[in-house]
Formats: structure tokens, sequence, C-alpha cells
């Protein structure tokens, strides 16, 4: 801006006369206050007479010169000057520039001279401001049409105005913002449509998405007005952002504000219709590339993620690119990272994280970046422990498995991990995961890694209790199944089989009872299966969410039984209780899940434990498995009751499990 001392002294003045003129004339539009140190001289001065109706008449010398810097006690709105200026400036939209001219018979040579002196009047006398906003819809209109890119009907004059133009609202805006009037100039000036817009388009301007503003600026010598473009509209939306005038304390306007900007294409929709980079993930991608700003970017981030709730695929694409490129030196990025991560999923912490995003996430690589964060970090100093300079990374990788977890038995997230297994399977495989904490700790005889290390293998533990829970078995013997090798149960579409025979066996063990009914405590003995008490869904979606839930669970309970025979096995002996009156509870809330063995008689009372004493068969083993929450539900059960002799069996189904996962 280039302002001399001079300016702002001049600046200081006019504004300290605004508000007098405010407070006492109400109106702010520059009335003589009276003030008698006042330098400025209304309507007076013969010679300022003159310039004006020079400038009225375009004469291009007239209006060059007021382009230079006008003298000491000169004001552009009391002269008069402002207005005349605005009055050809509203022209802009249906006359040519030529025409206007002939018209007053005059010989200037460009109407940016026009719009460089309301660009510098907005910014020495701060009381035109708002005369100045308000009157500037057809300039607004015609600078933000940057595909027409027609002002006064010509792509050359747009061109040379473009700057003046972003400068102009960046001086209303920012030099204002301690300003009386800055709420009514910044709403006067979001009125514009595609003001908005423009402004977050603009913040991207370059050869990589509008290469045709990039050819016109520089065909007409003006590349640098390119980089000065993009830092004004920056600054512009920084300001917005932060907020730091508190304008926007009225929590609706702000975040429609940040909604709005945070969802604005990057590229102008008019120039390329199929643009789906968002103002949040274009961010995203420069976060990649300007290291300087990083602290700026992620602080804008934020706001638009955690507030406004601005998420969109490409926004959890390019975090999850960014995540999986840090190397072992970007610890910061990579926290960052994991940090707005936790925030996408479940912006307003929640106990129920969205899961279509989670689903998409995993998709596109998230189980692996957290795989790779652990693998990266596990010997930084912060990965286990906050050392008084970071958060640890454990907590934040905890967070978004923990996240994971809670919706990994929902449909997308659930058929998302399927499709993931192998890939994430090979990065887990037992042989080389061992191999690399053996390794980790001969290399490193730090006592302080070592706790790193038991952070690192309880990840490994959640994203293997991930996949495990969320993986696809016959209901009935267990076998793992792949997407075309299920067969569900035709009644209730809730038990997954891999044969005829295997449904036929499970149908006549106990499905039958449960498939078509619900829970009752007449039956609480042989009824499993499904969720119990019954809650009925109240609506249609709830309804299919629960069914898929629970055929998701159904095909993983019996792996869960199986995986910890030998835990259930020893706390029913430390009770010292038959198996059959042993109540094996599974919390799947946790990751990995919890297993605890209780006396029948702690879980069942009155009326409920009658109907399951009278019922129950003492061959079978009843579990309880706690489900994730689901459509708000909290407390979600489901009873499964299994035969004792596969628990005595176990042990041997169990090493089968193992060497067959030493095996691989
Ligand atoms: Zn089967
Ligand atoms: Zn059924």
């Amino acid at each position: 801006m280039g302002a001399s001392s001079k300016k702002k002294g001049q600046q200081r003045k006019a504004a300290k006369k605004a508000l007098s003129a405010a407070a006492t004339a109400g109106s702010g539009s520059g009335v003589n206050s009276g003030d008698g140190s006042n330098l400025k001289v209304v309507g007076g001065n013969s010679n300022h007479s003159k310039i004006v109706a020079k400038v009225r008449r375009g004469n291009n010398y007239a209006t060059k010169r007021l382009n230079s810097g006008v003298e000491e006690g000169f004001s552009y709105e009391d002269s008069g000057v402002l207005s005349v200026v605005l009055e050809f400036l509203n022209r802009c939209e249906d006359e040519t520039f030529e025409g206007v001219m002939n018209n007053v018979g005059g010989d200037l040579k460009s109407p940016s001279l026009w719009v460089n002196i309301i660009k510098s009047a907005s910014f020495v006398e701060p009381s035109c401001r708002l005369q100045i906003v308000e009157n500037i819809g057809p300039l607004a209109r015609c600078m933000c049409d940057d595909v027409k890119r027609l002002f006064f009907k010509s792509n050359k004059h747009w061109v040379e105005s473009v700057r003046l133009f972003v400068h102009l609202v960046g001086n209303v805006m920012m030099e204002s913002k301690l300003n009386n009037f800055w709420e009514k100039i910044v709403d006067t000036l979001l009125q514009y449509e595609g003001l908005l817009s423009s402004i977050v388009q603009w913040s991207f301007l370059g050869e990589e998405y509008r290469p045709d503003i990039i050819k016109e600026l520089k065909y007409e010598g003006l590349a640098d007005d390119c980089i000065n473009i993009i830092s004004i509209s920056r600054s512009i939306l920084n300001l917005l952002v932060s907020d730091e005038t508190g304008l926007f304390q009225a929590e609706e306007s702000r975040i429609r504000l940040l909604k709005t900007l945070g969802t604005t294409p990057i590229i102008n929709k008019s120039y390329d219709p199929s643009c789906t980079v968002s103002y949040t993930a274009g961010l995203m991608r420069r976060l990649k590339t300007a290291a300087d700003q990083r602290d700026n970017i992620l602080q804008i981030l934020q706001c638009l993620i955690s507030e406004a709730d601005c998420v969109d695929k490409v926004v959890i694409f390019e975090l999850i690119y960014l995540g999986k490129k840090c190397t072992s030196n970007d610890y910061v990025t990579a926290l960052d990272v994991a940090a707005l991560f936790s925030r996408c999923m479940d912006p307003q912490d929640t106990d129920e994280p969205s899961a279509t995003r989670t689903a998409f996430a995993i998709r596109v690589g998230l189980i692996e970046m957290c795989l790779g964060f652990i693998k990266q970090f596990v010997e930084h100093k912060c990965f286990g422990d906050n050392n008084g300079c970071f958060p640890p990374m454990y907590t934040a990788v905890e967070r978004i498995l923990k996240n994971v977890s809670k919706v990994s038995l929902h449909k997308k997230p659930a058929r998302a991990i399927r499709s993931k297994k192998d890939t994430i399977e090979s990065k887990l495989l037992y042989p080389t995961t061992q191999r690399f904490y053996l390794n980790k700790r001969r290399e490193l005889e730090n006592k302080d890694i070592s706790n790193n290390i038991k952070r690192a293998r309880d990840l490994l533990d959640m994203v293997r209790s991930i996949l495990d829970i969320s993986g696809r078995f016959c209901c009935r013997c267990n076998k793992s199944l792949s997407k075309t090798e299920v067969m569900e149960c035709n009644g209730c579409h809730r038990m997954a089989y891999c044969s005829k025979s295997c449904q036929k066996e499970d149908w006549l063990n106990g499905h039958k009872l449960a498939c078509c009914c619900s829970y009752t405590e007449e039956v609480a003995g042989q009824f499993q299966g499904r969720v119990m008490p019954s809650t009925e869904p109240d609506n249609e979606r709830a309804a299919a969410k629960m069914k898929e839930l629970e055929k998701n669970m159904n095909m993983a309970q019996q792996k869960l039984f199986l995986d910890h025979s030998d835990t259930i096995l020893s706390q029913a002996k430390a009770l010292d209780l038959p198996l059959h009156d042993c109540v094996v509870e599974f919390d799947l809330c946790k990751c990995p899940p919890i297993i605890k063995v209780e006396d029948y008689r702690k879980g069942f009372t009155g009326e409920e434990r009658k109907g399951f004493e009278e019922t129950r068969s003492k061959e079978n083993i009843t579990c309880i498995y706690h489900s994730h929450i689901i459509n708000g539900e909290s407390d979600l059960c489901m009873q499964r009751l299994f035969p004792l002799e596969w628990l005595s069996k176990v042990t041997t189904v169990y090493t089968f499990h193992l060497s067959s996962m030493k095996k691989i």
C-alpha cells in the first residue's frame, strides 16, 4: 500500500472526524463537524471545484493527477470527486468506455483510473467507505464475473482494474475493522452476489487453476498483479474466518459465513463446472506446499471443520493423502493431520461419528495412514508420552481408531474394512511386526522407548480387533466368507451362513425361535441373535441400520467367543461356577473388546431370571454382546448361546487359528 506517515496521519484525523460526525449527525457522511482544526474546506475551494469539473468531463490529466496522490486539504468525498467517479463506474455494465467518453467529450485513457481513485479514497478517508460500498454494485458484478471479464464491455479494462478492485475491497474491510461501520460495510459487501466466492477463488489464482486469467494479466504486462490479488484475498479471508473483530459473534451468522466459505469451489463454476475442490480442500492442498503458512492455514481449517463442519470427500482424501506422505521428520504435520481428522469424523465430539465419512476414509487409506504413523514415529520422544513438547501421537491415533471402532459394525464402514482387510492384514503380519519390535528393542536400548513400544502394540491390537470384529463369518461354523459366499437367513436377514446345511443346523438349534419373534421373558433362556429386549427403531431407515448391525454382530460373535476361550475358561474357573451358570459379557464398545464372566444370577433378575432358568439348556453357555451405539441408542445388547462342547474343543480350534495366522 506504501502509505506515507503523512497519509496515515491524515487518515487518523479523517477517522476522528468521521466518528465525531457520526456521533453528531448520525450519518457519518462527512459533514463538517465544525472542528476548527479541520483541514478540509467544504466546497469552498475554487481550485478543487476546477479539478472536479475536469474529472466530470473525463479529463485524462486531471484524473491521472488524482491517481498519483492528492494535496493536503483535498477530500475525495467533500470535493465531490468521489460521487462523480462512482457515477461513471455505475455505467460499467451497460455502456462502453468509449461511449461514455464520447458522451462527456473526455480523453481519459482507462476506467481503471476511476477504480484507483475510489481505492485511494477508501484508504485515506474512512468516512466515505460506506458510501463507496453502497454504490459499487455494477462494478462488483463486472469484476466478479472473471470468466466473461467485461468491464465497460472490455476485457482489457477488466484486466487493468481487477487488482485495484480487490485492493479496494481489502481496504474497506481491513482498514475499517476497528470502526463503527465495519459491520454495515461487510454486510453490504457480502450482499453482492459472487463477491465472496470470487475472493475465495482469487486466493487460489494461479497457472494451475486459472491459466486464462494469468495469460491475460501477462499480456497486459500485469503479471505481478496476480501475486497482489492472491495476497489481498487471503488477508480478507483470514479476517473473515478468524473473526478478530467479533462481528460474527452471533453464532448462526458466523457458521453460515464459514459454511459458505468452506464449501465454495476454488475455481469459478462457469470456468470449470467439474471443479469439486472446495476452499477447505484447497487449503489442505496448500498445506502440502506452503510450509511457511502452515500455522495460519491450520487455524483456518480448524474453524472451517470444527465450527462449520465443512467436510467432503475431497477434504478427507486430501487429508489422508497428506498424512500418508509424512516421513519420520514430519511429526508435527502428522499430529495435526490426526487431530484434524478426528474432527472430520466427529466434529461435535458426539458418541456416534459419521459412518459414511469413516467408511470413505477407510477406503482411501485411513487405517494404513495410522499404521504409517505408528511405524514412522514409534521412536519419537513424544509418541507414547507427552514429554512437554507435543501431545503424544499415541492419543491422536488412538482417538481415530476408537472412532473407527465405534462404527465398525455399521453397514458402510464394515464393508469398507472388509474391502481393506487383506491390505491391512499384510501390514500387520505377526512375524513382521514381531521382528519390527525386536529390532527396535535391540537397536535402542533406551528405556524411554519401551513405553512407546507398548503403546504401539496397543494401537496395533486395536487395528487387529477392528479387522476381526468386521469380519464375515458363518454364524454356525465360523468359516470366513467372501462377499459372494454369504447366504442369509431368508426370514430375518440377520444370520449369515456358508451353506444350506449350516443354516438348517442353526435353525434347529435355536434360530427358529428368534427368527421372526421378539424377546420375551418367557423365552429368555433360548432367545438369541437379535437385539434384546427388542428396541423398535422408530423409522424405516433406523430399522434397516439396526438390522445391518445385528447381522454384522452375529457374524463376529462366534469368532470372538472362540478367540477368547482361554480367558473365558480361566475366569469361569476363578468364579468356581459350572459353565452353564456363567454369562460371558463382551463389551464391544471398547476396542479391543473387554470380556467379563459373571454369574447369571447377577445379570438376570425377577421374571426374566425365572424365564431364563426355565427355558435354558444346560448344554449351552450364554454370551451377551454389548454393542456400539447406533441410532442414539445407549444400551444395545444381543444374546448368543454356544454349545459347551465348543468351548472345551476350543483349545484345538484356537491353536488352529493361531497356527494359520503364523503360516501366512
Ligand atoms: Zn457354515
Ligand atoms: Zn432368521
